[in-house]
């Protein structure tokens, strides 16, 4: 009664015992999606100000961070990116903490992580996020349309990656150039790390397959969206790629991160569309872990289970799997890889707190 989802989040933070984690002076990262532009789904930014203020109660120094997007949008570089985040509320004024792009003003601030992967050898993690002594996340649990469901994972994974890891994790099938739109610029001639493009004064670049290691850099380059990217590759493959920067990016933050995944206002496509479907199951409420596979397992399990929302995009208003129904997506391979990886465990015990 009179109890918002403020203070329950605030209470899960005080009884999670987080706070004596964090150090005096710790730069709290407080890890969230600002929402595109357009988008209201989001998490609204009094949920960031609730982390901001629980962490400076620790003793931390808080801030929040996400990454440049790989697509074209209102968040593909750290100048449209913070207007995007202003225009959605967050600001100092609104959040009481800085606000930063993890990877720089046009995604190349990255540090190159190690780890013996699968897929990977190495992961390019941004170095805003990299460099921070622990992580508050904070995930608008969604459906997704490449992972059947977008959590803290994906959230991790994909949302701490500098824009050409965003490229490794979703493509298998090289950047291509779509000559109608190249200016002949020359410039992702000159960034390309392998000399994989051809290109010389008055003729559009031509990308050598064989010789292109599909880093992504040349998308990030190319100021006329004339490097195209596939994002129809093995969706498990991607789920894989996109647990294995997860596990990079939490590799420095052992002890060091706590995990919300907000099972509210659930719509059926992640926040980084221009637009908001109506949610397709009832609200459930808000997850808390230090396990990230944990709460994500939780999170599907509770969705699937939640009641069905009629006129969504879930048609099949009786499908057990309601993620799978929305999105026709697999989502299990993400959790399976991150549990190999031993980022956390599939199993879990749900604890309520009043
Ligand atoms: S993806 Fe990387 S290696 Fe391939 S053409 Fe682009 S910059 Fe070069
Ligand atoms: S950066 Fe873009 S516009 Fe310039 S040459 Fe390369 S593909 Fe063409």
């Amino acid at each position: 009664m009179g109890y918002s989802l403020l203070d329950k989040m605030r209470k899960l933070f005080e009884k999670s015992g987080f706070a004596d984690c964090i150090a005096e002076g710790d730069k709290v990262a407080v890890k969230l999606h600002f929402g595109e532009a357009g988008n209201t789904a989001f998490l609204p930014p009094q949920f960031a100000r609730v982390a901001v203020e629980e962490i400076r109660k620790a003793g931390g120094k808080p801030f929040l961070i996400d990454t440049n997007t790989l697509y074209k949008g209102s968040r593909g570089n750290a100048i449209d990116h913070l207007e995007t985040a202003m225009l959605n509320g967050f600001t100092y004024a609104t959040v009481g903490a800085p606000v930063v792009i993890g990877d720089g003003l046009i995604g190349r601030d990255y540090v190159r992580e190690r780890l013996d992967g699968k897929h990977f050898s190495e992961v390019k993690i941004a170095a805003g996020f990299h460099h921070a002594d622990a992580v508050v996340n904070l995930t608008h649990f969604t459906a997704h349309e490449l992972f059947g469901f977008g959590g803290v994972l994906k959230g991790i994974g994909m949302g701490c990656a500098a824009p050409s890891g965003k490229q490794e994790m979703h493509s298998d099938v090289l950047p291509f150039v779509k000559e109608a739109k190249c200016t002949m610029c020359g410039r992702c001639y000159q960034w390309c790390p392998v000399d994989a493009i051809v290109w010389e004064e008055g003729t559009v670049a031509l990308i050598v397959e064989e010789k292109c290691i599909g880093c992504g850099e040349c998308t990030v380059a190319c100021n006329y969206g004339a490097i195209a990217v596939n994002w129809k590759t093995d969706v498990a493959v991607t789920q894989e790629k996109t647990a294995e920067y997860a596990a990079g990016a939490l590799k420095n933050k052992q002890g060091k991160g706590l995990f919300y995944s907000f099972l509210l206002n659930i719509s059926p496509d992640c926040d980084c569309y221009g637009f908001s479907d109506p949610p397709f199951a009832a609200d459930v409420g808000i997850l808390l872990s230090t396990d990230p596979v944990a709460i994500d397992q939780a999170g599907v399990d509770l969705v699937n289970g939640a009641q069905a929302l009629a006129g969504s995009k879930l048609e099949d208003l009786g499908a057990k799997d309601k993620l799978l129904a929305v999105t026709g997506i697999v989502w299990e391979p993400i959790l399976e890889h991150a549990e190999r990886l031993g980022l956390g465990r599939r199993d879990y015990h749900l604890e309520t707190v009043d």
